[in-house]
């Protein structure tokens, strides 16, 4: 069994493998601009974050009704559950189904009724963060979350995801202060495609308590600075990061640099389904392509844990934690 660890950065609309994308097609009437599930994983060979998006929003057309969605989240809970996920923070995009003429309770009630019943089938505890696509209006994002108002007893909190680069965290400033004022708690994507800058921007703007990526924030040694002080979650994606070209191989990739400047990092798969792997294979990733000793892979399971918005359930972070500690890595990992 891999090492138990938390889930912070995970795209439902991400974990959309081929063969449930064609199941789903078949049983909604959608025909898919692909002649096969061949034909599909060949399209998933992106240059970079655009690309990836135009298909992943083709795909979508897929997902009608509540049972859908229900299907989708228990297909990834049970291969998340596989890969050592004791517990999942799990990214929704409500725009991108509510502009395709689904409403938003369908979404929210189909991805909770497998959510509400993950722990006792799975042994996933899981919250939902329903996230903003930044590509789009202000507006649009505030109106999102009026919408979001009858369900927010099944929503922790709001993140901000989709195109980065031109679209400024400083943008949805409203939104975020009316989230806070509802008592949702806050993320959002910053430092993936775009500048330390909007890094900086997320916190002092939006007060968000987590970045999601936030690689780029190496380019800053000030804010490196602070965010190690500060004690901020930096949610890793490195496979994504691979796929969407942010580095060059797994071996480029910051993550022990980040280590080793006190970061809280985390990793997790992003949109797994795309980018070639769940999160006990980021792990596995990282561990051969990095060299990463069992301590660091223990110290990021911990952090996952630590970075978790598990605070109305202390209890089940202590036995997750105590779970981490006794967890006993296979021997002859690379580093030992
Ligand atoms: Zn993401």
């Amino acid at each position: 069994m891999p090492v138990p660890k938390a889930e912070l950065h995970l795209h439902i609309e991400g974990t959309l493998e081929p063969e449930l994308a064609f199941a789903l097609a078949a049983r909604n009437g959608v025909t898919l601009p692909y002649a096969d599930t061949e034909a599909l994983r060949e399209a998933y060979r992106f240059e970079d974050l655009q690309s990836f998006l135009d298909v992943y929003y083709a795909l979508m057309a897929v997902l009608r009704t509540a049972g859908d969605f229900t299907d989708l989240a228990d297909a990834y809970l049970e291969r998340a559950a596989a890969q050592g996920v004791r517990h999942a923070e799990i990214f929704f995009d409500p725009q991108a189904h509510t502009a395709r003429g689904v409403p938003f309770g369908t979404v929210v009630e189909g991805l909770t009724a497998a959510l509400d019943r993950a722990e006792e089938r799975y042994g996933v505890s899981t919250r939902l963060i329903m996230c903003f696509l930044r590509d789009q209006s202000a507006e649009s994002a505030m109106a999102t979350l009026e919408e979001a108002k009858p369900y927010l007893d099944r929503i922790t909190g709001i993140g901000l995801d989709s195109a980065e680069a031109g679209h400024p965290p400083s943008k949805f400033r409203a939104v975020y202060e009316e989230a806070a004022r509802l008592g949702l708690r806050r993320v959002a994507h910053a430092g993936e495609e775009g500048p330390a800058a909007y890094v900086a921007e997320a916190l002092d703007v939006l007060g968000v308590e987590r970045v999601d990526h936030g690689l780029r924030c190496m380019e800053d040694p000030e804010l490196v600075a602070r965010l190690a002080r500060e004690r901020v979650p930096l949610t890793l994606c490195p496979l994504s990061n691979v796929r969407l070209r942010v580095v060059d191989t797994l071996a480029d990739h910051p993550l022990p640099a980040m280590m080793e400047a006190g970061l809280l990092v985390t990793v997790n798969s992003d949109d797994p389904a795309y980018f070639g792997g769940y999160a006990g294979d980021n792990y596995d990733g990282v561990r051969d392509a990095l060299g990463l000793t069992a301590e660091q892979l223990r110290q990021l399971a911990r952090n996952s844990f630590e970075a978790s918005f598990l605070e109305d359930d202390e209890p089940r972070r202590a036995r997750c934690l105590a779970e981490v500690e006794a967890y006993t890595f296979p021997a002859g990992a690379p580093g030992e």
